[in-house]
């Protein structure tokens, strides 16, 4: 069987480009997913999603996606809330510094705004603002369920006809006359029109295959979960000061992931000074905070490239292959707006919105570089 699309990856990229696609006439794909789907960075996640970010590209395609990820969750039956995004500031240099994002942000349509810490306690019940300088109100933002917004879509691709492969590693690109052809799995050789490399921590490899380096390395994170509890604030809550965040997920558990030093590359391992770093910081904010009881802590990647913005598109010296990859934690938030821009590329040459274009992995080459400064986790 020839298809017309496979795509190499089941996480929330792959799997919503697969939709796009269908969305637009293209039947014949396949997904190859070496674990199960959602296993890699996507069913990690802190759920969180916003456009206020500090490059064009970011905010444009992050906009767009907030408006898709409202379409998306009504005609999938998931949850999108937008409780907003509070970041909370103990430097006034910091406060300059958002002064200026916030300027930028509203250039581009998104409404953030410099509140003060009576406001951040109105947005925020319960919270100390001792510290604080000021915060920054993103009101557009919002978070989601990384399970039902994949397996609900993947349902209905299953239904469709699409066919998804797992457990089965994708372990080469077949390239022929700078042609890509087939992908070889451990299974057997599947041969398509295009090729899509959505494969999260393992697209650098399997690119690699084919003579394409793309400049990704894997940064181990690290994020825990408290029990449920009633609903205490809407927003995810960001101390920029520690690049740490906390939000209080839809089913009502309190999840925080914190910056620790880490190499990359190296397997995300556990390690126990994550947690002590986790309700520090948090205690300050909440006094009740040291009572909830954790649950859960898990490690995963941010798959970075070198300037903090994904890599997406056709891969220029090799006819028929495409990437969406390298989203430097940012990947859950960006997938309906990505995935989009990816399918127009695939069927008519180019994607809706120009920004993407500046996303290529060519820009390494050409030393067109774009820089993110509002990474955090
Ligand atoms: C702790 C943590 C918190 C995060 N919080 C957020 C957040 O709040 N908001 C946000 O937007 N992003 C967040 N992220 C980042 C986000 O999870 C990822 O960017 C996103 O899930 C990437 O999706 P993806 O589809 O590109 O990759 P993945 O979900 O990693 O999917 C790629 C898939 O490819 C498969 N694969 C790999 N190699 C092969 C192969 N050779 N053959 C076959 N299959 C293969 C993998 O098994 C995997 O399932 C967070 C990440 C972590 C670790």
């Amino acid at each position: 069987m020839r298809y017309d699309v496979v795509v190499i990856g089941a996480g929330i990229n792959g799997v919503y480009t697969t939709l796009e696609l269908l969305d637009r006439g293209i039947k014949k794909i396949a997904i190859i997913e070496e674990n199960y789907p959602g296993s890699g960075g996507t069913f990690r996640c802190a759920t969180g999603i916003r456009a206020s970010f500090t490059s064009r590209e970011h905010v444009v395609l992050m906009k767009r996606s907030i408006e898709k990820w409202k379409e998306l969750s009504k005609r999938f039956s998931f949850p999108f809330i937008q409780g907003g995004y509070v970041w909370l500031l103990s430097r006034e240099e910091h406060l300059r510094n958002f002064k200026e994002y916030v300027r930028f942000h509203h250039s581009l349509g998104v409404p953030t705004r410099i509140v003060e810490p009576d406001k951040i306690k109105e947005l925020v019940p319960t919270i100390k603002t001792d510290g604080l300088v000021a915060g920054v109100h993103d009101p557009i933002a919002g978070k989601s369920n990384p399970f039902t917004a994949l397996l609900n879509v993947l349902e209905y691709l299953k239904k469709s006809g699409v066919e998804v492969r797992y457990p089965e590693k994708a372990e080469k690109i077949i390239v022929e006359n700078r042609e890509a052809k087939s992908v070889l799995t451990e299974k057997e050789r599947i041969d398509a029109e295009t090729i899509l490399v959505a494969a999260g921590y393992g697209s650098r490899g399997i690119l690699s295959t084919c003579g394409v380096d793309a400049p990704i390395n894997n940064l181990p994170k690290h994020a825990m979960i408290t029990e449920k509890y009633r609903e205490v604030f809407k927003p995810l809550l960001v101390d920029w000061e520690t690049a740490s965040y906390m939000v209080q997920t839809v089913s009502g558990g309190f999840l925080i992931g914190a910056e620790l030093e880490e190499e990359y590359n190296k397997p995300p391992m556990n390690r126990i000074e994550f947690l002590y770093t986790a309700v520090r910081i948090w205690s300050k904010y909440f006094d009740w905070f040291p009572s909830t009881h954790i649950i859960r802590y898990w490690t995963g990647y941010y798959v970075m490239t070198p300037d903090h913005h994904p890599i997406l598109g056709p891969v220029k010296d090799v006819e028929g292959l495409y990437v969406s990859t390298g989203f430097s934690g940012h990947g859950f938030m960006i997938a309906p707006a990505a995935s989009e821009a990816i399918a127009e590329w695939i069927v008519r040459g180019k994607p809706g919105i120009r920004e993407a274009e500046n996303l290529t992995i060519d820009r390494f080459k050409e030393g067109k570089l774009i820089h993110e400064i509002a990474v955090f986790g």
